[in-house]
């Protein structure tokens, strides 16, 4: 069996080890210590940019963790409801229930597979005229795709509801020039061992306020009150990241630029490869307002292609032991969320039965190149 070429898996700069051998040596090895706040300090400074204000960041224990206190933060409560991107991972939904509130799904539109500005549009004044104005909206920039920032903000503008948003596919990517986790009212990144840079498990909070870090920070190693013995007026919770894990992050910082490169590269080879192939799309930026840090390239299939499938070319790849992946399955056609309400037709849906993720990692060799060519082009013979 040939070695697997993966989807997307971790890529070491070189400098992590150092990181963490210095935590070692210092004993640096609680949620706690220089290479924690060094991380933070990287982040800030690589997220600040002309107009921004300071960015503030939060290093935690995941994105999932990020999410569950950006809900908190916002005053979400039993019985609320927050509005979601429906296709996306389930840890950008899963928060909302935590807090047992009730999501209520949007569609994607075409261009960016993202929140349709039209159906969130609808649904807020379809929930407000049931009641209840939805508490927040998690907009997802899925594959490192912005999603579409001005109108979704200013839809939520004029309803004054607050965005989370969710970047942990989309470091490293911008809109208009400004970088993908500082739209937000709160934003999250993860480095999930997947995602464009990793910390084997991690995440963060981002923030344009100091108060909103400074709570964050509170509530992620567990709410304690300023006193000598362990005092509690609020239930907190264990999210803080360690400073080991912050370490291979610092390490990671000093090579996110080479990543993005890199997965844009591998964007730009499919775009060639698939140059020839009528009946399906390569998805790229709409414009030139949007800079895609291509975490994964995605192509989905015409409906009139025939043969030829997503699922068939995934099938096909496999035995080749290339790792290819169907989109992420829509929230509102899961089991687990069968009750929640949905505003949409079927673009999301149709994306799924349509579309697969390729391999995209930023380590992939000319040699892994050839072996995905050959085996894409076999299928289509
Ligand atoms: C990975 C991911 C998350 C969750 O991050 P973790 O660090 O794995 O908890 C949330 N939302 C999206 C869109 C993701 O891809």
């Amino acid at each position: 069996m040939k070695e697997k070429i993966w989807l997307s898996s971790p890529h070491m700069g070189g400098n992590e080890q150092n990181y963490i051998n210095e935590a070692f040596q210092e004993n640096w090895i609680a949620p706690l210590g220089p290479n924690v706040s060094g991380l933070e300090n990287d982040l800030q400074k690589y997220l600040t940019q002309e107009g921004t204000g300071n960015i503030e960041v939060a290093a935690l224990s995941s994105g999932t963790a990020a999410l569950h206190l950006a809900l908190i933060l916002l005053g979400v409560e039993r019985g609320d409801e927050v509005i979601c991107q429906s296709m996306t991972f389930a840890a950008s939904a899963n928060p909302i229930a935590y807090l047992g509130a009730t999501p209520v799904f949007i569609d994607s539109e075409e261009d960016t597979l993202n929140l349709s500005p039209a159906y969130l549009e609808e649904a807020i004044k379809d929930r407000m005229a049931k009641g209840k104005k939805p508490k927040a909206i998690i907009a997802v920039h899925l594959y490192g795709m912005p999603y579409k920032v001005d109108e979704i903000h200013s839809i939520a503008g004029k309803y004054e509801i607050p965005v989370i948003e969710d970047s942990a596919e989309a470091l490293g990517s911008s809109y208009k020039g400004r970088k993908c986790g500082t739209f937000g009212e709160i934003a999250i990144l993860s480095f999930n061992g997947n995602k464009i840079i990793t910390t084997s498990g991690g995440g963060a909070l981002v923030s344009r306020n100091e108060a909103i870090k400074k709570k964050a920070v509170f509530l992620a190693t567990q709410a304690r009150d300023d006193a000598p013995h362990y005092q509690h007026s609020e239930i907190g919770y264990n999210y803080r990241m360690s400073n080991i894990c912050a370490g291979i992050g610092r390490g990671q910082m000093e090579v996110l630029d080479q990543r993005v490169q890199q997965r844009r590269s591998m964007n730009a080879f499919y775009n060639q490869l698939f140059s020839d192939f009528e009946g399906l799309t390569v998805h790229n930026e709409p414009n030139n307002n949007y800079f895609c840090n291509h975490w994964l390239t995605v192509i989905s299939f015409d409906a009139n292609s025939g043969k030829f499938s997503g699922e068939g070319l995934r099938k096909h790849m496999e035995k080749e032991n290339i790792e290819s992946r169907p989109l992420w399955k829509p929230m509102h056609m899961q089991p687990v969320f069968s009750n929640a309400p949905f505003y949409g037709r079927l673009t999301a849906e149709n994306l799924f039965e349509n579309g697969l993720c390729l391999p995209s990692g930023s380590n992939l060799s000319e040699e892994d190149k050839g072996r995905i060519t050959e085996s894409i082009q076999q299928y289509f013979k």
